[in-house]
């Protein structure tokens, strides 16, 4: 039987626990970070005390407010969770140099290289999970599996704050119930119920191609030699607008903003982006997106910009009202690239020289025009515009 050696962390309940640190008198109280509790927008995570009554991430915020009266709610400090985010990826790296980051919370760490440095990769598991803890002054949840699959599922039982190892990933999700395998989406879900089907055994045995057809993915080789490469990743960002927006100058701010972070990420992550989504929640919370390919792989925020703005004139001809939220996307996300596009080099490096600036004088040391408007909205620190709901999640 292979030796599991896939390591999966995610801090729990994340930004909640950050904002207890800060407020000890938080602490064991209902508590939502997202916004305040008349506010629109969503929760953007949930204490575990604010769970029992049924809170959860996603969670209109006055709908949470409705289910939770007395729950506290705190807007969030965006820029402290991304420092600490930093100092946790940074830590497990000084373990592994296969670190695969799913969000601000959660990451991927291959061990199966780094076994020696304890008597077991299980010993190994806990070292990093107690470092990690140690280093950012918060709980961690762990599992170890074969794949990465398996070790999610894994930290998914050892909630809140343990450590899971699961040997038999097969056998462990026959026994899960359907909702709860990755991979079974809410249509297949929704089928397999109408045939009786419950839990993954049944489904195994029942029909086992459809069985096989749902892990495919997962266990498709590749796992032995570590972690695949991150396949068809994205990064995303949106906000929703303190009151909905129709002027379309002010839309396009936005959007420009949300780009110029995106395309800071990418340079920080060393990724070239092939394509760009653009989404508009209008105020009836109709939603649409339009996507683009852009001209060559590329990270340069003057490329995103020139393919994203046109998506969103199309997208504000849809319907005559006004903006509640807009987001942006880009995906595609590749490591390197090819070819070298000739031209645009003076785009990226202009892009890079910026993220220079940036990164030693803060975010809002050199700020874009097109987003100028917005500082009438938000307002400005170092490290950037404080939104509404800043997504911070990949
Ligand atoms: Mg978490």
């Amino acid at each position: 039987m292979k030796t599991p050696s896939v390591l999966h962390l995610d801090i729990d309940a994340f930004f909640a626990a950050v904002e207890e640190a800060l407020e000890p008198a938080l602490r064991g109280k209902p508590l939502i970070v997202g916004g305040l509790a008349h506010e629109r927008g969503v929760v953007c995570t949930a204490s575990y005390a604010a769970r029992r009554f049924g809170v959860h991430s996603g969670m209109a915020l006055r709908t949470a407010a409705r289910k939770c009266p007395q729950a506290v709610f705190r807007r969030g400090s965006y820029h402290l969770y991304r420092r600490i985010s930093n100092r946790f990826f940074a830590c497990l790296r000084r373990f592994s140099p296969r670190v695969e980051e799913v969000s601000v919370d959660e990451a991927y760490v291959d061990l199966g290289g780094s076994r020696y440095l304890a008597p077991s990769v299980y010993e190994l598991a806990a070292r990093v999970k107690a470092e990690a803890e140690r280093e950012i002054g918060l709980r961690i949840s762990a599992g170890l599996g074969c794949t990465r699959l398996g070790a999610k599922l894994a930290c998914e039982a050892a909630k809140p704050g343990g450590l899971f190892r699961l040997h038999d990933e097969e056998e462990f999700m026959a026994q899960l119930t359907l909702d709860r395998i990755p991979g079974v989406g809410p249509q297949t879900h929704f089928v397999l119920q109408g045939l009786g089907v419950r839990r993954g055994r049944e489904l195994k045995i029942k029909y086992p191609a459809m069985w096989r057809k749902v892990f495919a993915g997962q266990y498709a080789g590749g796992m032995e030699r570590g972690l695949p490469e991150p396949a068809s990743r994205s990064l995303s960002r949106e906000t929703t607008f303190p009151h909905d927006i129709r002027d379309e100058g002010l839309l396009r701010s936005h959007l420009a903003y949300l780009l110029e972070r995106l395309a800071a990420q990418l340079l920080r992550d060393r990724l070239f982006a092939g394509r760009v989504e653009v989404k508009a929640r209008f105020s009836d919370f109709s939603t649409f997106t339009r996507r683009a390919a852009l001209p060559f792989p590329t990270f340069s925020y003057f490329h995103l910009w020139q393919a994203a703005q046109p998506l969103l004139c199309s997208l504000l001809a849809k319907r005559d009202l006004p903006l509640r939220l807009v987001g942006a996307k880009v995906e595609d996300l590749q490591a390197g690239r090819d070819i070298l596009p000739f031209f645009s080099l003076r785009d990226e490096k202009m892009t890079a020289a910026i993220a220079g600036v940036k990164e030693r004088f803060g975010f809002s040391s050199l700020r874009n025009a097109r987003s100028m408007l917005l500082e009438e909205l938000y307002p400005v620190e170092r490290e950037g515009m404080v939104l509404k709901t800043a997504s911070l999640t990949k």
